[in-house]
């Protein structure tokens, strides 16, 4: 890479969330392989990031590879609507078998914002086959469910800057987020404001979407499974649909395969996608139970109407198939544990630091919350300085590295956000 590639990369490409007139450096990276990216110049960073949430196994792994290779000759492409592949089934199977018992219909779409897209038009097009008319959506503040509108209308509306698009986007419901973490005594007080607007509103909304336990771009926030519980409950009560978005949560990130499996709850509605693949490419799905399936195709449209292009790209699908394959046969649960305690010995000491709000430990995910938003630019050369890849936002400095991370290679990360923190 020249100088003049990067100079044209300034002028002409948009990155995510930043100025195209101010905008902030970016690192050019030539290849990347286990934990480590390579930059153009020779130097290694170890991954913290898992490239948002996405590279479990790492990069550049032998067995995705050859997935990937193997199903490139046989074919790349084919569109999905009146054929079917061996990719999609074997993928869709193994889907069906891991996750929630009762979710047995699988809708596989490009990206995580089109699989909360989908997520939403089934809760409409169920309650209109039901001949109810329901189409508000109850979330939580500091959610995160995409960027494209309808997922963006159920983000929380100070983050993602809801006033931008007034008129645009649909208005939905927010209750507080919940504030018992994880592991604090549950008090019983924090599903009131979500149980008073889920009360006051009950008919006419048409499902509840969250992030199961924890809450991710949105603030990284970790929650008790007791809220999570309360949640279906309610809904059950009130037979209002649950669209678990477990998008970040999936595939063993907080230690269990699914969030959802803390609370011990089954959604109706649940979104996969980011680690579904292993981080080689898009893919997501959205599975629902055979009752949603059935309603949906015996209201008066008598199908489901979405059908992107890209529908289950079989060389997407059989990366999946081969990533999920890897991931279970692999002591995942193992790995976790011990990724989880490690950031807990190495991140919690920096919770009595003056300029540290909170420090928060699930499975692989290892959260620093500041007292004030940090600048990126600085941290973000500081961090390549010390040879590591970490991408704060906000007030959030925080890790998520591959699960194959080495003990050696996790203190490369948090010694340098604990650097970063006396900075
Ligand atoms: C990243 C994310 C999405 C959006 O996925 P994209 O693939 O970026 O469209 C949706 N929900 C959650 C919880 C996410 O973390």
């Amino acid at each position: 890479m020249t100088p003049s590639d990067i100079e044209f990369d300034l002028r002409h490409i948009w990155h995510p969330y930043t100025s195209m007139t101010n905008p902030l450096p970016v690192y050019p990276v030539v290849g990347a392989s286990g934990v480590e990216l390579e930059l153009a110049d020779g130097r290694k960073l170890v991954d913290g990031m898992s490239s948002w949430w996405a590279a479990i196994h790492g990069y550049n792994h032998p067995v995705l590879n050859q997935a990937a290779k193997i199903q490139l000759d046989q074919m790349s492409h084919v569109m999905f609507g009146g054929i079917t592949h061996p990719p999609a089934i074997a993928l869709c199977r193994q889907l069906i078998a891991i996750s929630p018992l009762s979710l047995e219909c699988v809708f596989l779409a490009d990206s995580g914002s089109v699989a909360v897209e989908v997520a939403l038009k089934m809760a409409l097009q169920y309650w209109q086959a039901k001949g109810e008319k329901r189409q508000r959506i109850l979330t939580l503040r500091h959610g995160y469910h995409g960027d494209t509108f309808g997922a963006m209308s159920v983000c929380d509306p100070d983050n993602s800057m809801h006033n931008l698009y007034k008129g645009y986007l649909p208005t939905h419901l927010f209750a507080e987020s919940p504030q018992c973490g994880f592991d604090s005594q549950w008090d019983p007080r924090d599903i009131m404001p979500f149980r008073t607007l889920l009360e006051q509103h009950s008919g006419d909304i048409a499902a509840v979407i969250l992030e199961p336990i924890v809450q991710g771009a949105g603030g990284m926030r970790i929650y008790h499974p007791e809220y999570l519980r309360q949640v279906r409950m309610l809904c059950d009560q009130h037979q209002i649909l649950l669209i678990a978005d477990e998008i970040a949560t999936g595939f063993g990130r907080t230690g269990k395969l699914f969030a959802c499996e803390h609370a011990e709850i089954e959604p109706d509605i649940l979104c996969v996608g980011k680690a579904l693949t292993g981080g080689y490419m898009t893919l997501s799905a959205t599975l629902t139970t055979r009752k949603v399936a059935e309603t949906i195709s015996n209201g008066e449209a008598g199908c489901f109407m979405h059908g992107p292009t890209f529908m289950g790209n079989p060389l997407a699908c059989a990366v999946a198939k081969a990533s999920l394959n890897l991931l279970l046969q692999s002591p995942w649960q193992q790995r976790i544990k011990s990724i989880e305690n490690q950031l807990k010995s190495e991140l919690m000491p920096l919770k009595h630091h003056a300029k540290v709000a909170d420090v928060r430990v699930l499975g692989a995910i290892g959260v620093v919350e500041m007292n004030q938003p940090v600048n990126m630019a600085v941290l973000q050369h500081y961090f390549v300085s010390q040879s590591v890849w970490i991408r704060p936002f906000g007030k959030l400095i925080y890790l998520m590295p591959p699960y194959i991370i080495q003990p050696e290679q996790l203190s490369r990360l948090t010694k340098a956000v604990s650097g970063a923190i006396n900075l």
